[in-house]
């Protein structure tokens, strides 16, 4: 049964009192602070906080300032019992049968936010980004197209979670228009490449988590406590150039293809927020080395779909419909393996799941497989087609758990390609 609160939330928001999710917003007067989205609303924690309304939640330390901030980093630098406590009050006080800040109007206008009056920024400072390649039919598609389907798939890659170190710079978040990059491109029948703006612009479908606790230099994280160290999760475009990436990639990995510009949400939801919706890890063949497995490993019933809509496109149009489940490394396996080597991560560390992609065509999670390279134009209801993503047209992927009379989602990042400069 859905949780009830004095502020109405309608019944497929993807904010209802079970989710709480916590963002940086910018309010039309004073200056950015620490937000919990509640319907079409937003629960000011720095307001919440100055009334004394958190007092004794936080330590002492932290407590008169932790929320009165354009960032969660030190929010998140508290660790679990802190964000639990938080979470625990404030589903307390804005639900339905608590007197509080129900019946004190000058306090509700003051804590109070409509989602529309405000600008969502960045929740963290992202001090690192690292992208992982966790999908098994994401990896197999891609390797089927570079290699054939008999060698898709790299040695290592069922024996541990393949990833890459990101650019965390150019994280941006939702709604931050997209300059189509330039690079190096070579044709396959040209003897030298040329630059220029890629051809082939591409999306890819990701979730993301946020580090909070960190850890120190050279200690690992063992796989039984690691999520302790995750704080919760936002939807991520990892925009690609694949033709800059054809070129670039070996034998490093990727880098103009895929650092001018990674997009997130706004709205961090909570593993706490999550726990309704997990659901066993899909089996594992081989058995991983000892220190990827966990005692209980599981991952999240999380529906995903991305929708692309051109200029000419008077309503979005939905190009992927996948769910988090196709992801074959769990998320506590890509931390013990991102620290088994001794990698410190830090609060506001981003870590990302690579493209969702499951078995079926409608779910793959990236131009490149929809469309098999270019070679079968996704066709759109105005008669347009799509091999790659052209200026002018906007992608928006979204995300959500179905729960009984409530939905915890994720909101939208989202996207606009600009032309070259
Ligand atoms: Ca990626």
């Amino acid at each position: 049964m859905a949780l009830r609160s004095f502020i109405e939330v309608a019944k497929d928001s993807h904010f209802p009192l079970e989710n709480l999710p916590f963002g940086v917003f910018k309010p039309r007067e004073g200056p950015a602070r620490i937000g919990v989205a509640l319907g079409e609303n937003i629960v000011d924690l720095a307001a919440l906080e100055e009334a004394g309304l958190l007092k004794d939640l936080l330590p002492e330390t932290a407590a008169a300032t932790v929320f009165t901030r354009d960032s969660l980093n030190e929010f998140l630098a508290l660790g679990r019992p802190a964000w639990r406590k938080v979470r625990e009050i404030l589903q307390k006080l804005l639900s339905a049968d608590t007197a509080t800040l129900r019946d004190d109007t000058k306090l509700r206008d003051r804590v109070f936010h409509r989602q529309a009056d405000v600008v969502m920024q960045l929740p963290a400072k992202i001090g690192n980004y690292t992208d992982f390649y966790s999908s098994y039919h994401h990896a197999h598609n891609v390797g089927t197209m570079l290699r054939g389907p008999e060698n898709a798939l790299m040695p290592n890659w069922k024996w541990l979670p393949v990833a890459y170190h990101g650019r965390a710079s150019s994280v941006v978040s939702s709604g931050t228009d997209v300059r189509r990059p330039q690079g190096q491109i070579k044709p396959p029948d040209a003897a030298a490449p040329v630059f220029g703006p890629t051809k082939s612009l591409d999306y890819e479908l990701e979730m993301a988590f946020l580090i909070g606790l960190g850890n120190s230099l050279g200690q690992a994280m063992p796989i039984d406590r690691a999520l302790d160290h995750i704080f919760g999760f936002v939807l991520m475009n990892d925009w690609s150039a694949r033709d800059i990436q054809a070129w670039e990639y070996q034998p490093l990995g990727p880098f103009l293809a895929k650092n001018f510009c990674t997009s997130i949400s706004p709205w961090v939801v909570t593993l706490e927020a999550l726990e309704a919706f997990r659901k066993p890890l899909p089996r594992q063949d081989p058995e991983p080395l000892p220190y990827l497995r966990a005692k209980t490993d599981f991952t999240f019933d999380i529906q995903l779909e991305a929708k692309l809509q051109t200029a000419k496109m008077k309503t979005p149009h939905t190009i992927t419909r996948t769910n988090f489940q196709n992801l074959y490394w769990s998320i506590s396996q890509q931390l013990a393996h991102h620290t088994a080597g001794g990698c410190n991560l830090q609060p506001g560390d981003l870590l990302a799941s690579g493209t969702i992609s499951g078995e079926t065509e409608e779910s793959r999670g990236c131009m490149l497989e929809l469309t098999w390279r270019g070679a079968n134009p996704l066709k759109l209801p105005t008669d347009e087609t799509r091999k790659w993503l052209e200026d002018g047209d906007t992608l928006a992927i979204t995300g959500w758990c179905d729960g009984d009379g409530y939905r915890v989602g994720f909101g939208e990042v989202t996207g606009k390609i600009l032309p070259a400069l």
